[in-house]
């Protein structure tokens, strides 16, 4: 077996290609292109001549001058709020607004009034205030941070959950568990079918709960002999006893999804008006921005949060609270539905879905123009689906199938797709029709790559 060049010798090839930069991270990358050079006479394949090895390694170094951006993704999937693939696409004023508050320096907890320190980035908040008609919002890291948070509230009493929402929201997260990590005693009732208002009394009535939690049961639905606590009821048992009430809604909605054919996904303002003192949610659910916690309530509780040594640990760089505030500020613009992709995705109509799958089709070999089921997906409105239309793509086996599958997935773009009835679908909603033209080429390539079409 031949051996890989030295370090000096890769280092010479390269030297007047790399121009200049610090040695010892030009001798790691050469360090490292010689592993792989290695690696690869381990597994018996021919060694490269110097002259391939030093371009590799300018690539290499190209790739990290670059900053190595993540693949493209083409999300074909009819999910609209993809967990594995990011969740929410953010929308264009949400990305200008997180480079310009990272190139320069801002006003991120200085006010500029009176030139003191003030509160991180106030906007959001302000945002989210009149929004949902809250006393005052904040802004954490994530929902299940912000539950992490509010939980603390409810110091040594009991939280009371019903059985029906000890729910597991995806990735082995459990809600329980949370709760439980978050220091609350947990005192559950009522059973995983039915819970009623009634359940909750004992706890409360004897002093064993300091709040009442109620959890969004984000990705199942009950149908059936089933039974929950109204909020408002619910709530007014709760105050009766001097228990709070959480309501950690996981997506949550700022537009009503009623008017767009599904069925109606709770808002946090209609959950303050029913009673609620704390409203939490996400931000890269159906909000359609940066990952982030939405906390939305009582002033003197979202005092309490701000004011817990945990909410440090917990808390948003400036170019999420920047691209958050820039996403609400959209709702309050009144352009959510044409600026925000995760609404705008939701709001397409199926026949402008069609039309484009059609065109697409016509200049495929081996695809057809299909109608779909699309899903808003990300814990919200479970079971409901979207009609919507794509491209599904001729194999002749399950094997065949999985392959076509995998040559979409690592292409440039790659594209992400499902099989459905034994063939490869991919639906148009989830895809920006930017990005149709990209697409067609994709998948031209990964017919000709499976080999299901030479
Ligand atoms: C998704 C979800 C969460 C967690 O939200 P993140 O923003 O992902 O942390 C919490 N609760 C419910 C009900 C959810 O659906």
């Amino acid at each position: 077996m031949s051996r890989p060049p030295s370090v000096e010798r890769l280092l010479a090839a390269v030297r007047r290609r790399a121009g200049a930069r610090d040695h010892e991270a030009l001798v790691a990358a050469a360090r490292g292109e010689i592993a792989a050079e290695r690696a690869r006479l381990v597994d018996g394949d021919r060694p490269r001549p110097l002259t391939e090895l030093a371009a590799a390694l300018v690539a290499r170094l190209a790739s990290l001058e670059a900053g190595g951006p993540p693949t493209r993704v083409i999300n074909a999937t009819g999910v609209i709020v993809h967990t594995n693939l990011g969740r929410a696409p953010w929308p264009e004023a949400a990305i200008r607004a997180a480079e310009a508050a990272t190139r320069d320096a801002l006003f991120l907890e200085l006010d500029p009034a009176t030139g003191r320190r003030g509160r991180r980035f106030r906007v959001a908040e302000e945002h989210l205030v009149a929004l949902t008609g809250a006393e005052d919002g904040f802004v954490t890291n994530n929902c299940a941070a912000a539950l992490v948070l509010a939980v603390g509230l409810a110091g040594r009493k009991g939280v009371v959950i019903g059985r029906g929402e000890l729910v597991e929201i995806g990735g082995g997260v459990r809600i329980p568990e949370i709760v439980r990590r978050a220091g609350g005693r947990l005192v559950e009732v009522g059973t995983t079918n039915r819970t009623r208002v009634a359940d909750y009394e004992g706890p409360l009535r004897e002093g064993r709960a300091g709040m009442v939690l109620r959890v969004h049961p984000s990705n199942f639905t009950m149908s059936g002999f089933t039974e929950a606590p109204d909020a408002a009821p619910l709530a007014a048992l709760a105050h009766a006893h001097g228990a709070l009430v959480v309501d950690d809604l996981g997506s949550g909605a700022l537009l009503d999804t009623a008017a767009f054919g599904l069925a109606h996904e709770p808002m946090p303002a209609e959950r303050l008006a029913a009673g609620a003192d704390l409203v939490l949610f996400s931000g890269d659910k159906l909000v359609g921005g940066p990952q982030a916690g939405l906390v939305v309530g009582r002033a003197d509780l979202v005092a309490r949060l701000r004011r817990d040594p945990l909410a440090r640990a917990t808390r948003p760089d400036k170019a999420t609270l920047a691209g958050v505030a820039a996403t609400l500020g959209l709702y309050r613009a009144g352009l959510a539905t044409r600026e925000i992709p995760v609404w705008r995705m939701i709001a397409t109509p199926v026949e402008a879905l069609r039309s484009r799958g059609k065109s697409l089709a016509a200049g495929l070999t081996g695809a057809v123009c299909v109608p779909l089921a699309a899903t808003v997906g990300g814990g919200s409105l479970p079971g409901e689906t979207l009609a919507s239309y794509g491209l599904a793509l001729a194999v002749q086996s399950g094997a065949t199938a999985n392959r076509l599958l995998a040559a979409l997935r690592t292409g440039e773009p790659a594209v992400v797709g499902r099989i459905e009835d034994g063939r490869v679908v991919l639906d148009l909603r989830t895809v920006d029709p930017a990005a149709d033209a990209d697409l067609a080429c994709a998948v031209a390539a990964a017919l000709g790559a499976s080999g299901v079409r030479g």
